[in-house]
């Protein structure tokens, strides 16, 4: 059972930290939720950090005014020991004319959303579930048509485009040969298909991998809800220890 001290945490955020919402911007964090993530950081020696799809910048719009050690874009950019390793837009001119050109090229309906991260593309069908066939289908095309420099991540109601290179898994095993997350026994919590590449990962390294909600998985545990994970995290901040042996098996 990984002690706290021994544990590096790496947490999803949509759909793991917090509800997923009809439309991205409109996610809520729970009040207290960002100190007790600063309790288990600065327990854990600073070995903390957010794992998500979303931008470094949007995250940091949730949780300020702290500001997590992260990996944003499912890995694009990230940020380690409070520096950012960003991704810049420029350096992906087909990708930037692409995105330019989707909103000729979706299908017209308040409901299907574009979500520009700069560096990476969301389309969002939660909206308007009819289009989930056209838009994934549509997705794949684009990032087939875009070369071997970019894939497809899809995911709850949403397809994107992201640099090739990019995947959680990898970019937890970066975190895992840096300080302070090296030596350290990786924990990773995360609800949907991009995770279980980071779960991967975790498995890989005899660490333990947590998947939030329903659904075919690699992960070792399970835990039902955004609302059931943030209980523990409390309750492993307050204990002072990640305490994963009571966690169902997945
Ligand atoms: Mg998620």
């Amino acid at each position: 059972m990984p002690a706290k001290g021994d544990c590096a945490l790496f947490l999803d955020f949509d759909g793991t930290l917090v509800e997923i919402a009809e439309r991205p911007e409109a996610v809520v964090v729970a009040p207290g939720l960002p100190n007790t993530l600063a309790t288990l950081r600065d327990q854990l020696g600073g070995a903390l950090a957010l794992v998500s799809g979303r931008s470094i910048g949007t995250l940091d719009g949730f949780f300020g005014p702290h500001r997590f050690d992260a990996a944003g874009l499912h890995g694009v950019e990230h940020r380690l020991r409070g520096e950012l390793a960003p991704c810049r837009p420029t350096d992906h001119p087909k990708l930037r004319a692409l995105i330019e050109a989707l909103p000729t090229r979706l299908p017209l309906h308040p409901g299907v959303l574009i979500e520009d991260k700069g560096c990476s593309v969301g389309l969002h069908w939660r909206l308007a579930p009819e289009y989930e066939e056209e838009l994934t289908k549509l997705v794949q095309e684009m990032a087939a048509g875009l070369g071997s420099e970019y894939r497809l991540q899809l995911g709850k109601a949403v397809a994107e485009i992201l640099p090739a290179h990019a995947s959680k898994g990898g970019i937890i095993d970066y975190f895992l040969h840096q300080p302070p997350f090296a030596e350290r026994t990786a924990v990773f919590i995360g609800d949907d298909l991009t995770d279980e590449l980071g779960f991967a990962t975790v498995n890989g390294r005899d660490g333990v991998s947590i998947r939030v909600g329903k659904g075919p998985t690699i992960a070792q545990r399970r835990i039902e809800t955004p609302a059931e994970l943030r209980r523990c995290l409390s309750e492993w901040a307050s204990k002072g220890r990640i305490d994963v042996e009571r966690l169902s098996p997945a």
